[in-house]
């Protein structure tokens, strides 16, 4: 099912709606690229710090506690946590780099909301010796001082975007504007599989490899395909990492989580695949949540890596075609999901990864405990214990 044209259209998804000098710039990257990713040298260097610098392959670990408990499907976890930085977003930074130093460009360009992603193109920046500037907006900025320290840490400079609502949204914009201006020198280090193309098709290629290793070890461990694999949307690169291996195995089933947030009504949410509907954002057409004006609406959730306003190109496709379904869980089923995996494997979940947890806590027990679900465990959860504990304290959350 390569439905992905020369245009980078999945379906009607994806494409380049930008301002016509961004045009001839995207399209030498998706040309070097092209070129690039099939490159045996290419591939070894980046198999090298895929190992070496984060850790991979990552376990694939069966849940035997909380399988049992909940008396239904077998739960593995595919463990992104256990990457350097915690998360699944060095899998994509290191591969864009990579690129970047192909390419001869010598300053890296990122933007970041919560910031998981500017620490991770910062880290990488620092690794091959690059000057790596993190666009991100002045509430986030308050908002994640620590994140802001760990990139300063490591040299990059952050700059803070004060235009609009001040968040991720207006922090694209602005480095998208920065990247313009400087498109000979600089590379933009796009931190989901959102955008225009060619970066939905990059990012799911670097983070495929969650599925590649995934598929091999369940393979290894079972003799059998899973029956379903489940992972958490924000702008849709470890979904779109978990499902890309599977896409044609026609009997696993794929399930994307998005956050349900406070409640459903519009700015309460980030469920743009559930409540949203066609619209370009960013460079690209796919479900959007908009206001009244047809732009991008306020968008909440719990977990500041999961609210977006927009979604991965691919996602809306396998959508439209019934291959992947996607459900919502609210702010307050991820904190349960937080504290059940916490307390029965001894793990503790980023509360992104919470959001698909929390949906595999209501399929489990619906099934036989001959059935087994992978779920992403995107990143690990030391980054909100802080944010938890002060909801518990503030009585909005109790521990179970
Ligand atoms: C950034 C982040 C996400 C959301 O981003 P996707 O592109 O949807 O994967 C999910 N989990 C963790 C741990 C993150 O840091």
């Amino acid at each position: 099912m390569k439905s992905i044209n020369a245009e980078g259209f999945f379906g009607e998804y994806g494409g380049q709606y930008v301002p016509e000098q961004l045009l001839p710039i995207l399209n030498e990257l998706a040309a070097t690229y092209d070129k690039v990713k099939t490159d045996p040298e290419f591939r070894a260097e980046l198999d090298y710090y895929m190992k070496k610098f984060s850790g991979r392959p990552t376990p694939l670990y069966h849940c035997s506690n909380l399988s049992r408990e909940l008396g239904g499907a077998q739960i593995y976890l595919k463990r992104e946590d256990l990457n350097h930085l915690g998360a699944h977003k060095v899998n994509n930074t290191l591969g864009q780099i990579l690129l970047a130093k192909r390419m001869g460009k010598k300053k890296i360009i990122a933007e970041t909301g919560a910031g998981q992603h500017g620490v991770a193109a910062a880290a990488t920046a620092a690794l091959m010796g690059m000057k790596c500037t993190v666009y991100m907006g002045k509430v986030d900025v308050e908002r994640q001082k620590l994140n802001v320290f760990r990139m300063r840490m490591m040299g990059a400079e952050v700059v803070t975007a004060t235009s609009g609502q001040q968040t991720l949204k207006e922090a694209v914009d602005e480095a998208l504007a920065a990247w313009m201006a400087d498109a000979e020198e600089s590379f933009y280090l796009l931190g989901s599989a959102v955008g225009p193309h060619p970066y939905p098709l990059m990012v799911r290629d670097f983070q495929s490899v969650i599925s590649k290793e995934a598929r091999e070890q369940f393979l290894t461990d079972t003799g059998k395909l899973p029956d379903y694999c489940v992972a958490c949307i924000g702008g849709g690169s470890n979904a779109i990492g978990m499902f890309a291996n599977f896409i044609d195995d026609k009997d696993v089933q794929l399930i994307g989580v998005e956050p349900a947030g406070r409640g459903l009504k519009l700015g309460d949410h980030a469920a743009s695949l559930s409540f949203g509907s066609p619209g370009i954002l960013h460079g690209f057409n796919s479900y959007m949540l908009k206001d009244e004006a047809g732009d991008a609406a306020p968008v909440y959730s719990i977990s500041a890596g999961l609210d977006y306003p927009s979604v991965g190109p691919e996602h809306s496709y396998l959508k439209d075609i019934g291959r992947a379904s996607y459900e919502y869980a609210s702010d307050a089923e991820a904190v349960n999901a937080f504290f059940t995996l916490s307390q029965k494997e001894g793990i503790i979940p980023a509360l992104e990864s919470s959001h698909a947890l929390a949906h595999v806590l209501k399929l489990a027990p619906t099934l036989s405990t001959e059935k087994s679900i992978i779920v992403c465990l995107s990143g690990r959860g030391d980054k909100d214990v802080a944010q938890v504990a002060e909801m518990i304290e503030q009585g909005i959350f109790s521990m179970p």
